[in-house]
This record gives structure tokens, C-alpha cells and sequence, in this order.
């Protein structure tokens, strides 16, 4: 038997609980369906040292500020857990736990999602399940050969696992820098990097991120493209395990092997270095298999969108993901902004007076 709402949201982490506050403030009918057993979306599984790279206050979700972590300025992922847990227990948010939707169907006045226990029915949908879930890896020759430890950073928790190995890092992003960091020490590590690492000057951080990621908002809506956006001003933010390790000369790069082979790499100029495990930090996808039946999707794996609303299938939007459902949107403080912005215009769409 189907059950009925207004809005569906698939994913409880934070951009599904942000798109619950505000569909509360819109007075729909919502439930958030959530693959994971308990709260806190993709922070429950990332390294153990991950701390946030703004401060607390700069961390939060629409209507209540992230409390400091005492002693921390930049909290770890267990703060934000926390948070999460509490937020959706403070605005008594519907999360439906354990509840994989399998695929969302347009049947017609509604649209159908279908879940690992039942389906529901909804007049619009927002999709909020992340990219956590879609680890990318590169296609580089040889990958399968390689007879060492091979792991994306899903499943990478701590260097002590690695301690004495010799270990290569593959990525120049956030995740590549700060993983080749705390390996830097303990190990004989390797960082292969597809261009220089680009850091971000030493006093950026999320807050001037978030300030970058306004300001392009801002010049974009006003017909300017004057702002290069936050890419335009590195990759890698210098936080503080990052400094040291590069300050002490422990952060150095090599430009990517070529191809791998069962006890190692080969670089560009023929030698062959051995190691015995690779990481891949090379990033994620936008997890959104869940909704293919609808035949959406276009170049690079996108869904076009307009703000967070798909452009073809109006009743869907997209939340979280990336710059491309809204600047910044897949991030702590900047998921409330399209998060209202999609209630808003659903609210609108079903003709909810508020
Ligand atoms: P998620 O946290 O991934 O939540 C999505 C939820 O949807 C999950 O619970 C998942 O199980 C569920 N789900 C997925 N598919 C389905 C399905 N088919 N059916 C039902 N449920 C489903 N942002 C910051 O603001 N500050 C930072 O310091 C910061 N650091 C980061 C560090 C790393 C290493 C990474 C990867 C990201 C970081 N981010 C940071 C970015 C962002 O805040 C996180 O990625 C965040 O987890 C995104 O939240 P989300 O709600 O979009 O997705």
C-alpha cells in the first residue's frame, strides 16, 4: 500500500534536514526518507582527525547556530553529528531511518518513490542523498594489476594503519592534502597530484569561502560575472595539520604516474617506484541512480537546473550536490539558503498558503 504526502525529501543529512525546516515553515506535509541507520548523513564516516574548516558559528543550518566545541575552534565530525541529531530532534523533523529509496517515477499527477520498505506518493520531491555515496575513481591504467591495498577516501580512517608502508595519495583537493598530511609523518608517503597544489592563502577558511561563494551569488543575480568564484582562488585550504606538514617540507607533490603496475607505479619518465598501498582521493559523484527512471540526466551526470528545481521535471529539486543546485549549497551554512528558496517554490507550485 502507497502512503501520501506533499513532499518526499530523500536524504537526512544536514541538506535534508534544512529542506525539513523549511518545508515546515511552508506548512506542507513532508517526510525525510534516510538510508542511514541513525543521524548525520556522510559525517559519520569520514577519517577520524576531519575537523570542520570554519568555526562553529559559521557551520550552521537555518534557525540554530552550531554551539561551540569546547577547546576546538574548528569542530570535528563528531560535533557535527551531534548537531545534526539535535536539529532534527529540535524541530521534530519526520526522518524515516533506514529507508533506501530505489527509484522515483512520474505517475502522472504524482510522482512515485519507491523504497526499500513501501512507496509513497508525493506532489514534489527534494532530492538531498550527497555525493559521499558515489566515490570516484579515476580510470588510470593498470588499477587492477596493483596487488597492494587500494582505498578511496571513504574508507580511509587514520595514518596508524598505514604506519612503516610506503603509500601513495592520489588527489590534489581537500581530502588528498589533508590525508597525505597526517600520513607525512609515520610513513614513507607519496602525494601525486594531477597539476601543483594550489593552497588557499593561510588565513582562508570556510567564513571567506562562504563570503567568496555570496559575493559570485550576488554578482551573478545582478548580471555580472565579475567574480571568478572560490575556485578561481585555490584548492586546498591551509588548515593547520596542512601547514605544518607542508611548512616542515613534508607536503611535497609529484605529477601523476602513469599507470600501475602490481608492486608500484610507473612515473612519466619510465621509473618504477614501489608502494604498498594507494589512496584515492580523488573525489565523488552526485549520488542520483534513485532517480533514473525519470530520464533526467544530462552531460557530466548533472540534471539541469534552475536554482535547485529541475528545469524538465518541476515537482523535483536538488539540494546539496554542489555549486550547481546553488553556491555553496553543498555546504553547512550555505544549504539554508536554497533549502528555503525549494520549499518556497514548492510551496508556490501546490498552491500551500502561507
Ligand atoms: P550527506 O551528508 O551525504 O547526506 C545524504 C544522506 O542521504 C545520507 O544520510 C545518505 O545515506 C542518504 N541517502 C543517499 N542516497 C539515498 C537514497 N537513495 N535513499 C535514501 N537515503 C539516501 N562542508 C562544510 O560546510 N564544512 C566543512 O568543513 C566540510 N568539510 C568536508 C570534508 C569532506 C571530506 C567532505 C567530503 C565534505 C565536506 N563538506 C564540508 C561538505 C558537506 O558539508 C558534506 O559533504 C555534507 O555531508 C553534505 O551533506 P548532504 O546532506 O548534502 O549529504
Amino acid at each position: 500500500m502507497s502512503q501520501h504526502t506533499d513532499v518526499v525529501v530523500i536524504g537526512g543529512g544536514q541538506a535534508g534536514l534544512a529542506a525539513g525546516y523549511h518545508l515546515r515553515r511552508q506548512k506542507m506535509g513532508f517526510v525525510i526518507l534516510d538510508a542511514q541507520a541513525s543521524p548525520g548523513g556522510a559525517w559519520q564516516h569520514v577519517w577520524d582527525s576531519l575537523h570542520l574548516f570554519s568555526p562553529a558559528a559559521f557551520s550552521s543550518l537555518p534557525g540554530r547556530l552550531m554551539p561551540a566545541q569546547p577547546g576546538e575552534e574548528y569542530p570535528d565530525a563528531d560535533h557535527v553529528v551531534a548537531y545534526l541529531s539535535d536539529y532534527e530532534k529540535r524541530y521534530d523533523l519526520p526522518v524515516q531511518r533506514q529507508v533506501q529509496v530505489v527509484g522515483v517515477h512520474d505517475d502522472g499527477r504524482l510522482l512515485r518513490v519507491e523504497t526499500t520498505s513501501g512507496t509513497w506518493h508525493a506532489r514534489a520531491v527534494i532530492s538531498a542523498t550527497g555525493t559521499w555515496w558515489r566515490p570516484f575513481l579515476p580510470a588510470v591504467p593498470g588499477r587492477e594489476d596493483f596487488e597492494g591495498r587500494q582505498l578511496h577516501t571513504v574508507s580511509y580512517r587514520r595514518p596508524q594503519d598505514f604506519a612503516g608502508q610506503r603509500v601513495i595519495v592520489v588527489g590534489g583537493g581537500n581530502s588528498g592534502a589533508q590525508i597525505a598530511s597526517e600520513l607525512a609523518y609515520d610513513t614513507e608517503l607519496i602525494w601525486a597530484t594531477q597539476r601543483p597544489p594550489r593552497y588557499l592563502a593561510d588565513d582562508i577558511d570556510g567564513r571567506a569561502l562562504f563570503d567568496a561563494a555570496t559575493a559570485r551569488r550576488r554578482a551573478l543575480n545582478e548580471g555580472r560575472n565579475d567574480s571568478k568564484g572560490i575556485a578561481s582562488l585555490g584548492d586546498i585550504v591551509a588548515v593547520p595539520p596542512v601547514r605544518e606538514a607542508r611548512d616542515a617540507g613534508l607536503l611535497k607533490a609529484s605529477p601523476m604516474f602513469v599507470r600501475l603496475v602490481r608492486d608500484g607505479v610507473i612515473w612519466a619518465d619510465g621509473t618504477r617506484e614501489p608502494a604498498d598501498a594507494v589512496i584515492w582521493c580523488t573525489g565523488f559523484r552526485s549520488a542520483l541512480s534513485h532517480l533514473s527512471p525519470l530520464g533526467l540526466r544530462g552531460p557530466r551526470g548533472h540534471i539541469a537546473t534552475q536554482g535547485t528545481r529541475s528545469v524538465q521535471e518541476p515537482r523535483l529539486h536538488l539540494l546539496g550536490y554542489g555549486d550547481w543546485t546553488g553556491p555553496a549549497s553543498a555546504t553547512l551554512i550555505g544549504v539554508g539558503r536554497p533549502a528555503r528558496d525549494a520549499a518556497r517554490e514548492i510551496a508556490g507550485l501546490l498552491g500551500v498558503a502561507t
